[in-house]
């Protein structure tokens, strides 16, 4: 594939100033970023491009054979992927990386973006499973869960320094990253990496805490308040910032992901914010109408069976679901009305039922929108 123009590429004229390059850099390493952009190979590609065309027009010498000979003038210093990711990521970085909390991709993983080079650790996420009964999610909840996780060692206050005092990285100076200078036909090519003195701290500790050898945290059984939201649902994910485990050193704490496990409930089955509720009616009832009593999560509600109610008909009571978790209103509770035929009959029931048989009236004759439920057991039997 042949390469675009490099101005072409960042959009911006041959006499752009380093300020204008770099805003244009910027924002399509924003747009194009693997973070944003998941598995998407072509945002990859142009996250490269975009990459390998600010490497050249924002160093003058490259820059200056680019003008004069064109991409001839590279000389095949990219090779036909582009530059690789990690290039990327520890060059520019910086330009880029503090939009992005969760530390860098690739090269830095682990550290977070902050100001300058140096890099501050950043705890792990910790994940956690809760469940919950539907009367919880009907109202949502606060949970108290014990959680095993990594906090802030009390001894040194989380420096992991037994004085809570750091010297400067010697190796680095304390900018935390090494510079490496290649030479190549184009020139000075400079890769960046962080320091492995001080693993891209720029600080290193002189005597180490007893009580957490030096890491800044220790394991504690913790007790943790989630607030779940009404009308979450099974398998949803709560990330609560910051409250995972904490960071060596004084870093930044990592989240706590919350798994959400429904309990399964003994009267209603549940489909996104809408419940299901079979209720039983005897015969009489269904044949004279009648008001009967059904649960619900909030307490029982009466209603009202007309005359003539076929066994299997559903009725609706708005609102009477779940809530719509992030969102307004509720689902509803949908009703089923089964008539309930009794079973182990004694002799005078028998003999009632005997005499009800006689009557033409209750011998079956389904209409035919009746005997079309047919097809409605193909879709369910399918
Ligand atoms: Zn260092
Ligand atoms: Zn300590």
């Amino acid at each position: 594939m042949a390469k675009r123009d490099y101005y072409e590429v960042l959009g911006v004229g041959k006499n752009a100033t380093p300020e204008e390059l770099k805003k244009a850099y910027r924002k399509l390493a924003l747009q194009y970023h693997p973070d944003r952009n998941p598995g998407d190979k072509e945002a990859e590609e142009k996250f490269k491009e975009a990459a390998e065309a600010y490497d050249v027009l924002s160093n003058p010498d490259k820059k200056a054979r680019y003008d004069q000979y064109g991409m001839a003038g590279m000389d095949g210093a990219y090779s036909q992927g582009g530059m690789n990711m990690d290039d990327i990521f520890s060059q520019f970085g910086s330009i880029f990386g503090d939009l992005f909390g969760g530390g860098f991709r690739t090269g830095f993983s682990g550290f977070s973006g902050g100001g300058g080079a140096r890099r501050v650790l950043r705890g792990t996420n910790l994940r956690i499973k809760v469940k919950l009964t539907l009367e919880e999610i009907d109202r949502g909840c606060d949970k108290k869960i014990k959680v095993s996780k990594y906090v802030p060692c009390k001894t040194c206050g989380g420096s992991g320094a037994k004085d809570g005092k750091y010297e400067t990285c010697s190796h680095c100076h304390g900018s935390g990253i090494v510079t490496e200078i290649k030479r190549t036909i184009l020139g000075q090519m400079q890769t960046q990496s962080a320091c492995p003195h001080c693993g891209g701290e720029g600080r290193i500790i002189k005597d180490k805490c007893h009580d957490c050898h030096g890491d800044g945290i220790v394991k504690s059984d913790e007790i943790i308040t989630i607030n779940i939201p009404a009308g979450v649902q099974d398998g949803m994910q709560l990330a609560m910032q910051g409250q995972g485990n904490a960071a060596p050193h004084g870093g930044i704490a990592g989240d706590l992901i919350v798994l959400v496990e429904e309990l399964e409930h003994d009267t209603f089955e549940r489909q996104d914010a809408n419940l299901y509720y079979n209720a039983f009616i005897t015969f009489s009832q269904a044949a004279l109408g009648a008001s009967i009593e059904i649960p619900t999560l909030s307490g029982r509600v009466k209603i009202k069976i007309d005359p003539g109610t076929p066994s299997g008909r559903v009725v609706r009571l708005r609102g009477k679901g779940l809530p719509v978790v992030n969102g307004y209103g509720r689902g509803d509770l949908l009703v089923s009305l089964n008539v309930w035929v009794p079973k182990n009959l004694n002799k005078e029931e028998k003999k009632l039922l005997e005499e009800l048989d006689k009557h033409e009236n209750f011998q079956p004759n389904p209409t035919k929108q009746e005997r079309g439920f047919f097809d409605k057991m193909k879709e369910m039997f399918n």
